[in-house]
């Protein structure tokens, strides 16, 4: 694997992640082991939880909760009251201030374990102490020191897509020297980070900026966290367009329960579209509300926008009510009479109106030079086309009908590969019914944005600079 490979492929693996699950663990509480869980963003154990093992009891007296634990021969018993998002607590009538709420959640209260030492004395909380920085190669490694478990984290783009920003909640409590090595680490910061900051709130909050795009890995040890930042060469497809196949008053194709094709095509695309934003990838969409474009409108946006992909979407029609699944078109020369019959459905907006303008203006010529205009991506097209049906078949969990040529206006203009996805098919029952939930489109859009990675990730460039090809080697060209 080549190194530019491995790092698209570490930031893929981390994008499609959700949030990391973090491994429970228990903490001592009063003599007793308490298994610990996530309340939203604070790592907590549930007040039932301490109660048990404490041998004590509990109940709820309107929003106030009431814990009283057994006393024995070396100490009195002990009574509580605390309250959901008040950081004010009492204990045997005495006022405590908790560094963090209790959480109400499903009508259970839980506990922050940076709280629990000023709840229970015996109760030990692994400190974040020491924060620690290395750099191997071009690799940023902080340590952060003790058995902290990391809460939430964010990973983004900083404002012009040019930075990263980091920030990383951990159920620790801070040590007093946790902000002066801080405060030390940004007077000088190593590499390519901008500026660390610890924020308050709960538990520890630490901000990382760095200068650069780049990924990044979070690993959870017995004794530490590490956080590894390394740069990520910027890609070489960088500019999408998505297509919404038609719009307005043309409704495209039509289900037998009235579900129309421009609506599904316009939500897959929404959903696609942020999901690529979040691979880093810009995107535009050849139409963003219900209104007709023309197909050489259309197809003129992917070059005025400079696109590096236009990919449009669209949904399946057919007499043969029986047929479903996915396809994936390139432009050709259609080859067999199906492939025709999708062409001439999808091309029927380029008969009316005045959306031949510019296309075809010239006749044959005209034709021609927008084949030549496609030729060339010809094989990048079919790559492409392949990645997505790949992905989106066992993704969305639907027939493979394969990937298919035919001769698509929307297509036929454009200086970049370009292919047009029919989703299913909206004259099959059962997928008409598929199509109109909402899961259902949100996995069709999971899918084909795994295909465009994997094609992105295929002609990317080396971190030299220099583009890596897939099997096309006209990949290796550059695109101005
Ligand atoms: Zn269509």
């Amino acid at each position: 694997m080549r190194s530019g490979q491995g790092v698209i492929a570490a930031v893929v693996v981390l994008m499609f992640l959700a949030v990391g699950t973090i491994q429970a663990r228990t903490v001592d509480v009063g003599g007793a082991r308490v298994e610990t869980r996530m309340a939203g963003k604070v790592e907590c154990v549930p007040l039932s939880a301490v109660a048990a093992a404490l041998n004590g009891k509990y109940w709820r007296v309107d929003n106030r909760f009431v814990m009283v634990l057994p006393g024995d021969s070396a100490r009195p018993g002990r009574e509580y009251v605390l309250r959901a998002d008040s950081t004010c607590a009492l204990c045997d009538s005495r006022r405590v201030i908790l560094p963090a709420a209790p959480v109400l959640d499903s009508s259970r209260l839980y506990l922050p374990v940076v709280a629990l030492p000023d709840l229970f004395p015996s109760t030990s909380v692994p400190d974040l102490t020491t924060i620690d920085t290395a750099r191997r190669g071009d690799t940023l490694i902080f340590t952060l020191g003790g058995q902290c478990r990391p809460g939430e984290k964010f990973a983004g783009f900083g404002d012009s897509r040019s930075s990263l920003e980091y920030r990383l909640v951990i159920g620790a409590r801070r040590d007093s020297g946790l902000g002066q090595q801080i405060a030390l680490l940004s007077l000088t910061p190593p590499g390519m980070l901008k500026t660390v900051t610890l924020d308050s709130g709960t538990g520890v909050s630490l901000g990382f900026s760095f200068r650069q795009p780049a990924a990044e890995r979070l690993t959870v040890l017995q004794d530490r966290v590490e956080l590894r930042v390394w740069p990520r060469p910027d890609r070489a497809i960088k500019r999408l367009v998505l297509d919404p196949g038609h719009g307005g008053e043309d409704p495209g194709a039509l289900g037998r329960n009235g579900t129309r094709e421009k609506m599904v095509a316009m939500d897959v695309a929404l959903r696609l579209k942020k999901k690529l934003e979040k691979q880093g990838f810009e995107v535009t969409l050849a139409r963003d509300t219900d209104k007709f474009v023309s197909l050489a409108e259309r197809s003129k946006c992917g070059n005025n926008r400079k696109a590096d992909l236009f990919i449009s979407i669209h949904a399946n029609s057919s007499a043969n009510r029986a047929a479903c699944g996915l396809e994936t078109y390139f432009l050709s020369e259609a080859k067999t009479d199906w492939e025709r019959v999708v062409a001439a459905r999808e091309n029927a907006a380029f008969d009316t109106g005045e959306s031949s303008a510019g296309l075809s203006a010239d006749g044959d010529v005209g034709l021609i030079l927008a084949d030549l205009a496609q030729n060339e991506y010809l094989l990048e097209s079919s790559e492409l086309a392949a990645r997505i049906q790949e992905t989106t078949v066992p993704y969305a969990r639907i027939k493979d009908r394969g990937v298919k040529q035919a001769n698509f206006y929307v297509l036929r203009n454009g200086f970049m590969p370009a292919v047009l996805i029919e989703c299913g098919f909206l004259s099959n029952k059962s997928e008409e019914k598929l199509l109109r939930q909402p899961e259902h489109r949100e996995r069709l859009a999971e899918g084909i944005c795994r295909g465009i990675v994997e094609f992105a990730k295929l002609h990317g460039p080396k971190a030299d600079g220099s583009q890596t090809g897939g099997s096309d080697p006209r990949a290796l060209k550059s695109k101005s």
